[in-house]
């Protein structure tokens, strides 16, 4: 059991390295500023990952906005006004508990010291006392009480991974927010924040979008955008940045129907990912056990990452909370006027609408289609020779390229007939040129980058107008016509 776990989570964690310098090597994902040795915790997208990211985004846009005739977009500001963030809750309450290691200096956030802790266990067969231990953290975390959580931690001999000592620190809470100032005078500058996430913009919003849209509740606004949050532990690549996107959709309902539109949501979101081609089996719902200050009820939809399940997103009833807390300190209205008859044949009248709130992190989309689309395979051919390669099985809609044009030779005239191909199909969907090394190389390539087609023009073509299609999953070959190329890869964007 114990060589089989530890087998299990080293392939694993290889698996994981394989993705983390598969995506450098194709061009998806650099670490910032690598050629001053980066920066802890922050990502660039290459030129294949900018393109996936936009699609994912896109995809979320057109299913969230195009697709619901009672939920609009917007674009608000990083920056607001610093009372947002007062009213919000986040100046008092965006902190996580952390300790200290006396000895290494490390600050390690409890829950990830305590779970990392329970992991261990799991892996050398303690699977009670890892259970035990994540139980009794949870209720310990649901009531903030941060003696409880340094004995369970002490309890349980947990050591820092620097120094391999328990000497910690009490248990206290740290912001997570980034502040900087306002105005270039130092005495005129005020403290403001970097965006934590994008909700607020919605929020303080809602009124401009209710009137000059004249939506009629429930209705949603969604928003995409970067949130800043200083993670004391970033790590797992871009599962936890400090730099991130959001991809966010506040629901205003009646108050009393927030059950009814929360359970809506959560059923909702899970079949919007498996529609992305994410498998059943690899995501499930997790109820909070600790209700953050704003919510009836959250549940995220976790993804089972290379190591492990964890949060993709999270749906929370955030009943009237920060609208009532905007409306305190604006000291502005954010009330709605329901006009829809009660039984007295009296208009409803005005209420501060409850809200369901749908929450993604668009690079831990990123990571989840990524970790589900990468394969290493290797299989025997005809002549018994081994041959392998590794694909990025993205789903054709959401993949960076959809297609590869490549002349079999760079002479005889084939280049000109797939340039002339190439340039038609770019004005439909991203196209790929390239005439250069062997055909088989080219094909490798592609499968690296998850092109889903590739078109080979040959000396053939020259003689029947055919060509021969190739498609990146099934690696089958068949002849098609020149003149179909564009509608079949259309027709298969579309699924
Ligand atoms: P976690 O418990 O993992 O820190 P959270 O509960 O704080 O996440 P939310 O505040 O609900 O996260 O944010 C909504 C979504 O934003 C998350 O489901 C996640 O996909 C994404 N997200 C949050 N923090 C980060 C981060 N540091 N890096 C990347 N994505 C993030």
């Amino acid at each position: 059991m114990h060589t089989y776990l530890c087998r299990l989570m080293a392939e694993e964690q290889n698996n994981f390295s394989e993705i983390i310098s598969h995506c450098k090597e194709y061009g998806y994902i650099f670490p910032s500023s690598e050629i001053y040795d980066g920066l802890s915790a922050v990502y660039d997208y290459g030129q294949n990952g900018a393109q996936l990211k936009k699609n994912i985004r896109d995809y979320w846009w057109k299913s969230m906005t195009q697709l619901h005739d009672n939920i609009v977009g917007i674009d608000a500001a990083i920056f607001m006004h610093p009372l947002t963030w007062k009213a919000s809750g986040h100046v008092d309450n965006f902190s996580d508990p952390m300790i200290d290691n006396r000895d290494s200096k490390k600050r390690y956030r409890v829950d990830h010291l305590i779970e990392s802790f329970a992991e261990e266990q799991l892996a050398i067969g303690n699977k009670q006392l890892a259970n035990d231990t994540i139980a009794a953290m949870e209720k310990l975390l649901a009531k903030d009480d941060f003696s409880g959580l340094k004995d369970l931690i002490e309890s349980n001999k947990i050591k820092c991974a620097i120094s391999g000592t328990c000497n910690w620190t009490d248990v206290r809470q740290f912001n997570l927010m980034f502040s900087t100032e306002l105005g270039s005078v130092a005495e005129e500058a005020n403290t403001i924040y970097l965006r934590p996430e994008t909700a607020q913009g919605i929020f303080v919003n809602f009124l401009n979008v209710q009137k000059t849209g004249r939506m009629k509740i429930p209705f949603g606004i969604a928003q995409t955008g970067k949130a800043f949050r200083n993670e004391i532990v970033a790590r797992q690549f871009i599962f936890r940045m400090r730099e991130f996107e959001q991809m966010e959709m506040q629901f205003f309902v009646k108050p009393g129907t927030e059950m009814g539109w929360y359970n809506f949501w959560k059923s909702e979101r899970l079949n919007w990912h498996k529609s992305l081609g994410i498998p059943a089996e690899k995501l499930r719902y997790h109820d909070h056990v600790k209700l953050a200050h704003y919510a009836n009820a959250a549940v995220d939809i976790e993804f089972e990452f290379p190591f492990g399940f964890k949060e993709l997103e999270g749906i929370h009833s955030r009943t009237d909370f920060d609208l009532k807390q905007h409306q305190e300190l604006s000291k502005k209205k954010l009330q709605y006027f329901d006009n829809d008859l009660k039984e007295d044949g009296k208009p409803i009248g005005n209420y501060i609408p409850y809200v369901v709130e749908t929450s993604v992190g668009l690079d831990r989309l990123f990571l989840t289609v990524i970790s589900v689309a990468y394969a290493n395979e290797s299989w025997k051919k005809d002549d018994g020779t081994e041959d392998s390669r590794v694909v990025l099985r993205i789903p054709s809609k959401i993949a960076p390229y959809k297609l590869a044009i490549l002349p079999l030779v760079k002479k005889d005239g084939l280049p000109e007939i797939a340039k002339q191909l190439f340039d038609e199909c770019k004005q439909s969907f991203f196209t790929f040129y390239e005439e250069k090394d062997s055909i088989g190389k080219r094909y490798r390539r592609m499968d690296a980058i998850g092109t889903p087609f590739c078109v080979t023009i040959d000396h053939q073509t020259k003689e029947d107008n055919t060509v021969t299609i190739r498609n990146r999953d099934t690696m089958l070959q068949e002849r098609i016509l020149l003149s179909d190329v564009n509608k079949i890869i259309n027709k298969n964007i579309e699924n």
